[in-house]
C-alpha cells in the first residue's frame, strides 16, 4: 500500500494543467508540494472558449476578481447557445441557462404552457425566460434580485490560452513550481506498476508520489504508460475532426454562442471582446479537410485573422480515469465534441472530485473505484445529452443526418424522449450536469411536443391559466428596460473595478 502523498506532479500546462494546479494548491495548500511540467515545444491545444455556469463558482473558490478575470481573458457573457438548422434548415431554438416561467412544486411551468397550447395559445416557451429575452436583445446585467424569477444564470466565453496564463500566475504565486521540459520517458515501479519518475529530454528527472495527467489527447501517463484503454463512442457521435479560425469581432458582442448545423457537421461562433472564435466540427466521412475549410471560411461573416487549423479527435473516454497513482484530467481523460461546451467543466469537476477523494494516506481501491464510477457516469450523461441533438433532427439532406436520425441510441435517451413525448414529464439523474430545463429546451426545440401535461395544470380555470401566462411574461419583461447592452455592461463592469 502506498504511503502519504507529499509530492504531486502535474503533467501539462494547458487549461487542464493550470486549472488543476490553481485549485489543488488553493485547497490543499501546504499539505502537498506541487510541480507542473510542460513543454513549450509541444504547446497547448489552444481552443475551447465557451463554458457553462459552474465556472463562476470555480473562479469564486479561487477568489478571482470577476472584473479582472473578464479583462485578463477578454471574456464575454454567455447566456445561451443558439442552435440553428439543427431540427431542419431555417429553424432555430435556444438552449439557455435559464428556466422558463416560475418554478413551482411538483408541476413545472411547461405543463401550464402545454395545456395553454392545447387550448390554442401560440406563445413560445422561451417568451417566459429572461435569459432568452436578454440573449435576443443583446443585453446583460448582474441583477441584484430578491425574487428568483429574475435570476439569470450565466457563463463566459473566454480566450482559453489567456485563462491558462492567468491561472499560471495565480498558481505560481501560491507556490506551484513550473518546470519547462519535454518528457521523454515514464518509469513505473516494477512491483506496484505506479508511475515513479519522469525523465526529460535533457536528462533531468522528476519524481512524485501522485501524478495528474493533463498532457492532452496524447494521454502520456494514463494511456501511453499505464495503457488503460479507450472507449470509443464514434458510432453515436460521428464527428472526428474540427477546423478552427479566429475572425474579426463584430460591432456588437452577442451574449450567446451560435451553433450552426451544416450537412456534414456544425459550426461554432463564439464572441470574445477582441475577436470571434469560429470552428467547424465535422465528420471526415462527409467532408475532406479542404471542403471543411471552404464551409467554415464561407460562413465567417468577418475577416479571418489566421489560417484555419485542423484538429483531429477521437470521441470517447479513457476506460479508467484514475489508475494506480495517476488521475487523468482534461483531454487525456476523454473528449466529447464542444456542442454543449462541457470539456472545461469536466476539468473543473474532475479536480473537485479529486479533492473530495484525495488519497492523503495513499491510494486505496475504494477511492479509485468511486472516483471512476462518478467520472464514468458524468461523461456518459453528457454524451447522451449531445447525442440527443443529433437523434432528434428532421434533416435528411446528407448521409450524416440520415444516419444520426435513424441510429440506435443508448436506451435511457429513448426512455427520456418517450416519457416527455407522452406525458411532458422530465427526469433528473444523479451526476447528469444538465438539469430538466436543458433536456426540455432541446427536446422542444428539436420538435418534440408533449402530448399531455401534469394534472395540477388543470386546477386553474381557462381564464386563470391565461392570466398566469400573461403575468409571468410581464414579470419576466419587467427588468428589461434597466438592463444595458452586453457591450455596455462589459465596458462598465471591467472599467469600474
Ligand atoms: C475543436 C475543439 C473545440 C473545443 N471547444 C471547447 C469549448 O468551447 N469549451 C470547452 O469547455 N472546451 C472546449 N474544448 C476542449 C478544451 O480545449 C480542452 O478541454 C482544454 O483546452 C484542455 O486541454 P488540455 O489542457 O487537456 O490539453 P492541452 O491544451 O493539449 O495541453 C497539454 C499540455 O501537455 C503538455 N505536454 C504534452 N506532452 C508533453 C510531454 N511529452 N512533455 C511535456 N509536456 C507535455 C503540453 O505542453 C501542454 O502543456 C475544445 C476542444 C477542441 C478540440
Amino acid at each position: 500500500m502506498q504511503d502519504t502523498i507529499k509530492k504531486l506532479v502535474i503533467v501539462g500546462g494547458g487549461t487542464a494543467g493550470w486549472m488543476t494546479a490553481a485549485l489543488l494548491k488553493r485547497v490543499l495548500a501546504h499539505a502537498v508540494d506541487i510541480e507542473l511540467v510542460e513543454s513549450s515545444d509541444i504547446g497547448i491545444i489552444g481552443v475551447g472558449e465557451a463554458t457553462i455556469p459552474p465556472i463562476e463558482l470555480f473562479n469564486k473558490v479561487l477568489g478571482l476578481d470577476e472584473a479582472e478575470f473578464l479583462r485578463e481573458t477578454k471574456a464575454s457573457i454567455k447566456l445561451a447557445i443558439r442552435f440553428e438548422n439543427w431540427r431542419a434548415q431555417g429553424e432555430r431554438y435556444y438552449h439557455t441557462f435559464g428556466a422558463p416561467g416560475r418554478s413551482q412544486a411538483f408541476c413545472h411551468f411547461h405543463h401550464f404552457w402545454t395545456r395553454a397550447q392545447q387550448l390554442g395559445d401560440t406563445s413560445s416557451l422561451w417568451d417566459y425566460d429572461l435569459n432568452y429575452l436578454c440573449a435576443e436583445a443583446g443585453k446583460f446585467a448582474k441583477l441584484e434580485v430578491n425574487d428568483p424569477v429574475w435570476e439569470m444564470q450565466y457563463a463566459y466565453h473566454f480566450d482559453a490560452s489567456l485563462y491558462g496564463q492567468y491561472l499560471r500566475k495565480y498558481a505560481e504565486k501560491l507556490g506551484v513550481r513550473r518546470t519547462e521540459g519535454m518528457i521523454e520517458d515514464v518509469a513505473l515501479d516494477a512491483q506496484s506498476g505506479f508511475v515513479e519518475t519522469l525523465t526529460l529530454k535533457d536528462g533531468r528527472q522528476i519524481s512524485g508520489d501522485f501524478f495528474v495527467d493533463c498532457s492532452g489527447s496524447r494521454g502520456l501517463l494514463i494511456g501511453q504508460a499505464l495503457k488503460t484503454g479507450y472507449e470509443d463512442w464514434g458510432h453515436w457521435l460521428l464527428c472526428d475532426r474540427a477546423i478552427a479560425v479566429p475572425s474579426e469581432r463584430f460591432e456588437k458582442t452577442l451574449p450567446f454562442t451560435r451553433s450552426i448545423a451544416h450537412p456534414g457537421g456544425w459550426q461554432w461562433r463564439i464572441p470574445l471582446q477582441h475577436r470571434n472564435g469560429n470552428g467547424l466540427v465535422y465528420s471526415s466521412k462527409q467532408y475532406s479537410d479542404d471542403e471543411a475549410a471552404d464551409v467554415l471560411l464561407g460562413n465567417l461573416e468577418s475577416e479571418a485573422l489566421s489560417d484555419p487549423k485542423v484538429i483531429p479527435f477521437r470521441t470517447g473516454r479513457t476506460k479508467k480515469q484514475w489508475h494506480k497513482n495517476v488521475v487523468a484530467v482534461g483531454l487525456s481523460s476523454g473528449f466529447l465534441e464542444p456542442l454543449e461546451s462541457t470539456s472545461i467543466h469536466l476539468i473543473q469537476s474532475a479536480i473537485v472530485r479529486l479533492i473530495t477523494f484525495f488519497p492523503h494516506a495513499g491510494v486505496r481501491d475504494e477511492l479509485v473505484d468511486e472516483y471512476n464510477r462518478q467520472s464514468r457516469l458524468e461523461f456518459e450523461y453528457i454524451r447522451d445529452f449531445i447525442i440527443l441533438h443529433y437523434k432528434l433532427t428532421e434533416r435528411d439532406d446528407s448521409e450524416f443526418w440520415r444516419y444520426t436520425k435513424s441510429m440506435d441510441v443508448p436506451e435511457r435517451i429513448t426512455e427520456k424522449i418517450e416519457l416527455f413525448r407522452s406525458t411532458g414529464a422530465l427526469t433528473k439523474e444523479n451526476f447528469d450536469i444538465f438539469l430538466e430545463s436543458s433536456w426540455l429546451q432541446v427536446m422542444l426545440g428539436q420538435g418534440i411536443m408533449p402530448g399531455d401535461y401534469h394534472p395540477l395544470a388543470d386546477t386553474l380555470s381557462e381564464k386563470q391559466l391565461r392570466d398566469k401566462l400573461t403575468n409571468t411574461r410581464q414579470t419576466k419583461m419587467q427588468p428589461m428596460d434597466q438592463i444595458p447592452a452586453h457591450d455596455e455592461f462589459l465596458e462598465m463592469f471591467t472599467r469600474s473595478r
